[in-house]
This record gives structure tokens, C-alpha cells and sequence, in this order.
């Protein structure tokens, strides 16, 4: 039996068996070859095109009987790159020249492929370079060897084992065949670990040695609510956990007799508390919770795991469904925040040396915006069917926040020459999660109907720390001095203008931090569903000038470790 430390990334315990998942990326050694294995090699590389062909055939066949001809039909291109002479030829060429492993070559000529494509000014041929990708992939993998695996077509419940899980693979995954997962790297407000908590799957994260310590098949207990990881358990540490799972479950029941009461506090002050979702259907999770609103729709996620994007009728059925659901409560969607770690394969965003810095979320919807468009005609329309507003992530300044509503009325002028109805006082707020967005709030504060405040990554970009690193978790304070000054700066100059201010990063959630939050003048709480009936009773068992003193107080002290032991102290005081 060994025990592994990591960050808990989703809380929640799990027992079950490993499976370990190899990276996607290959790591592909350059080795260089006799002429005498050249023919060797050769037939290595026609066998593992006939393999893939074989494969994507078969793959063809169970996709046309499940969804049809048309869906079936998008392997045709895949079939067509596996045909193509030129690029098979210059595999053999260069295999004969160089003289240097296939599967070496093979990647290099796909690479230059995929860069010759990417740049070309054509829609068609650019949507090429996902094919290509893929079917690259395919080959490599049979090249090496290697099974491929799809995590949502795992059959029995396994606890996936990896070194790394991008969002886009956790949503693919299902609480039906997944009882958990471990990673060697990552951070607790990374979006896999957040997807992880959406769907409810314990999850442990930045394991420095998983993949290494555990082997497929070996029995692992995950406590993702502690961060850590028993490999191989004896019956006695077994039955602990057991038992420990089930007083788990007791303490999110305990609080659930809150459902159906007001978020108030003893002297009578009203706080919104609304939840975070990734996907519709999450809206019933919501609801039995007791949560009274939507304050963070994450709508990125309807664009990851397929192909294309979204048309804008799919758009306006999910957001209808959303709105319906929780009328009258509001619901808050929050427009495409793409990039940093959430990839979406049909944009072929370039290669970036820091995504968190680069393009993305309104930085790239500002320089696309038709494809922004889509995305704002769908949320007007949709705004008839109940309470919605819509806020944009990223805002870095005034000026973004006016362009973007500059695209915003011309989405609304197309609809009104149509005579489609929307909601014409749709609120739009922007999200503070840049620093300069949040020195700057009273400027902001003349312009947005309110604030969302994204903590995750307001504290990554203010402490400088990459919130998906495990080598400097450490450092992500959400009690650093710096991040409740600029939180208080924020509240303040939203008062000030007579807007209201929420917080929707994982900060909102930590019952200790909340205590802060609330006596800084937080109005709006929003969290994953799973807390909410927790931070109602925390908040029903207090008052409002009780947390102004510890606010208070929490401003005074000069490290954050000094911050957080005190607002522990405070918090098991009132749960006393
Ligand atoms: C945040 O940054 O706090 C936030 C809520 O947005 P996301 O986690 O999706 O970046
Ligand atoms: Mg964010």
C-alpha cells in the first residue's frame, strides 16, 4: 500500500480500479536506421495504413447506423488522406534518404502538412488540418502500437489514471464509467478540475508520480476532498474510507434542509446565491440545491468534443431550455471565454507560448465577429423565455467592453429588421478577472449593468501564477493582501455607480472566504451546485456587521496564510 499527495480538485471519494491512459501527444524519438531495415520499416508503415483504414471503415459503418449517412460521410476526408500519394510518397522518399525510424518521419511530413494548410486563406482546406490531425494520430498509434483510447467509450468504472486530462477530455467522460481520476499535473481551479466537480467525478490532481506508482488494474482509493491517493489499500484503510465516504455524504444532506429558505442573514440582509454550470441539463442539479439563479454558464463547453461549432439554432435551444427551466431566476451567460486552457479543435487557434496571455475569450470574439454574433443572436432570442443576461469574459478595459457592445447592437439591429422579438433591456455585465480590469472598475462601473468577478483568474494573472501548474500551487492565494484589495476596490466602485457585484471563481465557494466576502459587500454568490445548501446555512447563521468585522480584520493582516488561519477560526466559531 503507498499513499500519494495531490491537489484536491474535486471533492468526493471513490474506490475502483485503475486505468491508465497514455498521453495523446507521442513523444517520438529520432533513431537512425540501417539500410538493410529500410524495407523494414517500409512495411511497418503500409501495415499501419492498412490498420487505420481498416479502423476508420469500421468506424464509418457503426456511425452511419447510429446518426446516419451525413455524419458518416466526414470520414470520407479522413479515408482520402490516407490515399494520399504525395504525402505517402515523401514518407518513403525521406525514409530512404535520411534513413530514420518511420514513425520519426511520418511526424515530421505531417507537420509540414499541417502548417502548409493552416496558413492557406481557404475555410475548406483549413478545416483539412483537423483531419489531417486526426488521421495523423491514428497512424502513429499503430505505428506504435499504441490502443487507442476514448474515455467515452469505456465500459466498465474505472478510475482513470493520466498524466494530463484537457477539459474538453473530463466532459467527454460519464459518472457512469468513471469514479474518479488522477493526473500528475494540474491545478485546483484548472477547467478540468472544475469540469471534474460539475460531473460530479472525485478527482485528484497534480500527483507528481501517478502515472509512474500506479499500474493498470492496481486498486486505488481517491479522496478528492483531501487530495490523496491509496494505492493498493489494506481491508482496514478500505473500511476507513468507507466510512468516511458515507459521513461525506451525511454533512451535503445535513445542510440540504435549506433548499426551499431565503440565502439571509440574521439582521436581515438578502444575498443572491446562484450556481455555476457547464451543461443544460445541469439545471436540475441547480434546482435541488436550492439554488435561486444561474450566475456563471460556462458556454464554451457546448463548443468542445465536436467538429463544427454550434449553429446558432442549437445555441438558442440551449439557452431557451436554461431560461425556461429557472424563470423567473436569472441565469447569466456568460459569452464564448475560449483559449488559455480550454482548446477548441474547429477555431485553430495558433500555437501560443502563454495561452492564458493570448488570444482569447473576448479578445478573440472581438476579432471574430461572426462567429461572435451567432453566439449574441441566440441569447437575445432566447431572452423572451425567461430571465437572461449576458456577460463577457476577459474585459481587460472600457474599450473592450464597448466594442463588444458595439457588436451586441448590431446583433440586436439585425434582429429588430427581422421583427424577432428579444428582451431589449437585457442586462450585460463584464467579468473582473484582469487586473487592470479591476484597478479600473469605477470607470467599468458607468457601463456595465454589473460585475462577475472571476477569481480563478484574477488571482493568476494578479500573483502571477498559472492556475493549471502544480509546481506553484503554493503560490495561489485567494487570501493574498493583494487579491481582497483589489476585491474591495471592486465591490466599492461598483456601489458607488449603483451596480450590483457577484463572484463566480471557485474563491465564492470556500466557506472561509465567503465570511470575507460577504462583509466586503459581495451581493451575489456563485457557486457549484453542490455548496450551495453549505454557504445558505453559513450565511443564515450570521450577520451581515459580524462579517463586516471579520472583512474588517482580514484587511489588516500582511500574508495571506495569516488571513486564511483566521477566517478558519472565525468560521468554525459561527458553525460552532
Ligand atoms: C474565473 O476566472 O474565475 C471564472 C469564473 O472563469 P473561468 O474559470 O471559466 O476562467
Ligand atoms: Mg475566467
Amino acid at each position: 500500500m503507498i499513499e500519494l499527495k495531490g491537489i484536491a480538485a474535486a471533492a468526493g471519494i471513490s474506490v475502483g480500479v485503475a486505468y491508465k491512459v497514455d498521453k495523446e501527444e507521442f513523444i517520438i524519438s529520432r533513431q537512425d536506421i540501417s539500410e538493410a531495415q529500410i524495407p523494414l520499416e517500409i512495411q511497418l508503415f503500409e501495415d499501419a495504413l492498412i490498420k487505420t483504414r481498416r479502423e476508420i471503415i469500421e468506424l464509418q459503418k457503426k456511425i452511419g447506423l447510429k446518426m446516419g449517412k451525413a455524419e458518416a460521410q466526414i470520414f470520407d476526408a479522413h479515408l482520402l488522406v490516407l490515399e494520399d500519394r504525395m504525402l505517402i510518397e515523401e514518407v518513403i522518399s525521406r525514409l530512404k534518404k535520411d534513413k530514420l525510424n518511420v514513425a520519426f518521419i511520418f511526424q515530421e511530413v505531417l507537420k509540414k502538412y499541417v502548417s502548409i494548410f493552416a496558413k492557406i486563406e481557404d475555410e475548406y482546406l483549413k478545416e483539412r488540418v483537423a483531419d489531417i490531425n486526426d488521421v495523423g494520430k491514428r497512424v502513429l498509434r499503430n505505428l506504435l502500437g499504441k490502443e487507442k483510447n476514448s474515455l467515452s467509450e469505456l465500459k466498465n468504472k474505472v478510475v482513470i489514471v493520466a498524466h494530463d486530462l484537457s477539459p474538453s477530455d473530463t466532459a467527454a467522460m460519464h459518472k457512469k464509467s468513471v469514479a474518479a481520476f488522477v493526473t500528475d499535473i494540474g491545478g485546483k481551479t484548472s477547467h478540468t478540475a472544475i469540469m471534474a466537480k460539475s460531473l460530479e467525478i472525485p478527482a485528484v490532481v497534480g500527483v507528481e508520480d501517478a502515472t509512474n506508482s500506479i499500474n493498470t488494474g492496481d486498486m486505488l482509493i481517491v479522496d478528492g476532498t483531501l487530495g490523496v491517493v491509496v494505492v493498493n489499500p489494506d481491508q482496514k484503510t478500505l473500511k476507513s474510507y468507507y466510512s468516511e465516504e458515507q459521513k461525506l455524504k451525511g454533512v451535503t444532506e445535513k445542510f440540504l434542509f435549506t433548499k426551499g429558505l431565503p440565502a439571509i442573514t440574521i439582521d436581515g440582509v438578502k444575498i443572491e446565491i446562484n450556481a455555476n454550470i457547464e451543461f443544460p441539463d445541469e439545471v436540475s442539479a441547480v434546482k435541488l440545491h436550492g439554488g435561486e439563479g444561474i450566475g456563471l454558464y460556462r458556454t464554451e463547453f457546448f463548443y468542445m468534443n465536436r467538429k463544427d461549432s454550434p449553429t446558432e439554432d442549437e445555441h438558442y435551444r440551449a439557452y431557451k431550455y436554461v431560461a425556461e427551466e429557472m424563470n423567473p431566476w436569472p441565469v447569466i451567460i456568460r459569452t464564448l471565454d475560449l483559449g488559455g486552457d480550454k482548446f477548441l479543435s474547429q477555431f485553430q487557434i495558433p500555437y501560443e507560448m502563454q495561452p492564458f496571455l493570448g488570444w482569447r475569450a473576448i479578445r478573440f470574439c472581438l476579432a471574430r465577429p461572426e462567429i461572435f454574433k451567432v453566439q449574441l443572436r441566440a441569447i437575445l432570442k432566447a431572452s423572451v423565455h425567461g430571465n437572461l443576461k449576458l456577460m463577457y469574459p476577459m474585459i481587460s478595459g472600457i474599450e473592450e467592453l464597448r466594442q463588444a457592445n458595439k457588436i451586441l447592437n448590431e446583433a440586436k439591429e439585425e434582429l429588430r429588421v427581422k421583427g424577432i422579438l428579444f428582451d431589449e433591456d437585457i442586462q450585460v455585465g463584464a467579468m473582473i478577472e484582469v487586473p487592470s480590469a479591476a484597478m479600473t472598475a469605477d470607470i467599468l462601473a458607468e457601463e456595465a449593468d454589473f460585475f462577475s468577478i472571476g477569481s480563478n483568474d484574477l488571482i493568476q494573472y494578479s500573483l502571477a501564477v498559472d492556475r493549471a501548474n502544480e509546481k506553484v500551487a503554493y503560490l495561489y492565494e485567494p487570501s493574498h493582501p493583494a487579491i481582497l484589495r483589489l476585491i474591495k476596490n471592486v465591490i466599492d466602485s461598483a456601489h458607488k455607480a449603483n451596480i450590483n457585484v457577484g463572484m463566480c471563481g471557485e474563491m465564492a465557494g470556500e466557506p472561509s472566504f465567503a465570511l470575507i466576502l460577504l462583509g466586503l459587500g459581495l451581493d451575489e454568490f456563485s457557486i457549484p451546485p453542490q455548496i450551495i445548501p453549505e454557504l445558505k446555512y453559513l450565511i443564515r447563521s450570521m450577520t451581515l456587521a459580524q462579517a463586516k468585522e471579520i472583512a474588517e480584520a482580514a484587511l489588516r493582516f500582511s500574508t495571506g496564510k495569516e488571513v486564511e488561519e483566521y477566517a478558519q477560526a472565525k468560521l468554525r466559531e459561527i458553525l460552532k
